[in-house]
């Protein structure tokens, strides 16, 4: 592969002029949109929009002039169509850790003879620790939650299982489930799915409402470009939403808030899942990034971000000095989600290396190098030149040098 044949893949790219809607830093290869996405120009805008006009002049009328009040909503559905969710499925609200909380409680009230979830060990820690929490705030005997290797979850869902919870793409490994297939195993032995899609939405074409599945969480601030700390969404299959209870039950979930009722009467609806106000400056950043989707499908990018990563793992396949890379995501594009990871010992000191030299990549402790694929900007030329960045680096030892090997102080965010 020569760099023609590369600078040629730039120009067959369908989802090429997509790159133009971001406001991308000069010189530096983004490879870790799928932590946190870059700023697409229509956001910076939006939030401009929403300060000086919105809060500064128009104030308290804004939650009707400018829909605040249903932004939630107006954002869920931009997302439900990247779930294959109909109408009426989705909300967009606190963060994904909320969201669980609330979901899990609902899942148990609809299994309540059933004493089991069943999760990953290597889930996400926060899905594993709302759980907890959940279990402890009900008593200890109320559930138990039972944590098996990936490649044990089939076998463990028997008929004591209430609910699987399982995140679709490993955050490390970035190995993805076959939703479809776990989700109607699970329900063969009556149990509920809540489907954790941080690192699927925008990037994975999934069909939550052909495949029957339950409940969903994802992310704001990933592969959607929400910004830092963005709200995240829940999805409920529109079957169960007049059968469930969630318990933070705060006023925005009334179904009449402005009457101020001294009982709760919770929406019949999405907007059940609401709790307090709303973040709207964040949300509008947020609704306002969505729209980079408006024209594309996700199989457009889909097939790109597989394009990408195949083009990554060709180079650094076909480069003896990139032997010491140990890959551990699947090698079949299928399996896996949006990004890539690598065990090397050296991986901190990579990071750190491919850093300085524009490359912004990710480290997972203890070994692990991990590159995020987004397909809404990313061009073929930046996988090549990250490959070539990669190759000097580990072929000249550089990562050895001392300012890329201290230690790490203070906390590493997802
Ligand atoms: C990023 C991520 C989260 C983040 O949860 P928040 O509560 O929104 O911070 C949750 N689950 C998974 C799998 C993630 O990758």
């Amino acid at each position: 592969m020569n760099h023609q044949q590369i600078l040629h893949m730039d120009l067959n790219d369908p989802l090429a002029n997509k790159r133009e809607e971001f406001d991308l830093p000069e010189n530096k290869v983004y490879l870790n949109g799928n932590s946190l996405g870059p700023l697409p120009i229509r956001a910076r805008q939006r939030a401009q929009q929403v300060i000086d006009q919105q809060w500064g002049q128009d104030l308290i009328a804004s939650w009707n002039l400018h829909q605040w009040i249903d932004l939630p909503t107006l954002a869920g559905e931009k997302i439900a169509r990247l779930l294959g969710a109909q109408t009426g499925q989705v909300i967009c609200c606190d963060s994904v850790s909320i969201n669980l909380f609330k979901l899990l409680a609902c899942a148990l009230q609809l299994r309540p003879h059933r004493r089991t979830i069943l999760s990953q060990k290597d889930n996400f820690p926060t899905d594993l620790y709302i759980t907890d929490g959940l279990r402890q705030l009900l008593g200890e005997r109320s559930f138990k939650l039972v944590l098996v290797e990936e490649q044990e979850i089939e076998t463990a869902i028997q008929n004591d299982v209430g609910v699987l919870l399982l995140t679709q793409v490993n955050f490390r490994s970035g190995k993805a489930y076959d939703m479809q297939r776990l989700t109607q195993l699970a329900h063969q032995h009556g149990a509920l799915v809540i489907w954790d899609l941080a690192h699927s939405v925008g990037v994975l074409p999934v069909q939550l409402d052909n495949w029957n599945v339950d409940f969903a969480v994802g992310c704001g601030y990933k592969y959607l470009n929400g910004g830092p700390g963005a709200p995240a969404f829940l999805y409920t299959a529109s079957r169960h939403l007049g059968q469930i209870k969630q318990p933070l039950q705060g006023w925005m979930g009334h179904k009449a808030p402005f009457e101020f009722d001294w009982d709760y009467q919770s929406d019949q609806g999405i907007r059940q899942f609401l709790c307090g106000t709303p973040p709207i400056i964040s949300m509008s950043v947020l609704d306002a990034a969505l729209d980079v989707f408006a024209d594309i499908n996700v199989e457009q990018l889909r097939d790109k971000s597989m394009g990408l990563m195949s083009l990554f793992l060709d180079l650094v396949e076909a480069d003896a000095a990139l032997a010491s890379l140990e890959l551990l995501s699947p090698r079949q594009p299928e399996l896996r989600g949006s990004h890539l990871a690598f065990a090397h010992a050296s991986a901190y000191a990579l990071c750190q290396a491919l850093s300085e030299n524009g490359i912004v990549t990710d480290y997972r402790s203890p070994n692990i190098l991990r590159l995020g694929f987004s397909p809404l900007f990313l061009r073929y030329q930046d996988v090549w030149h990250s490959v070539q960045v990669l190759s000097d680096i580990i072929k000249n030892s550089l990562y050895n040098e001392e300012r890329f090997n201290r230690e790490i102080e203070g906390a590493r965010v997802t």
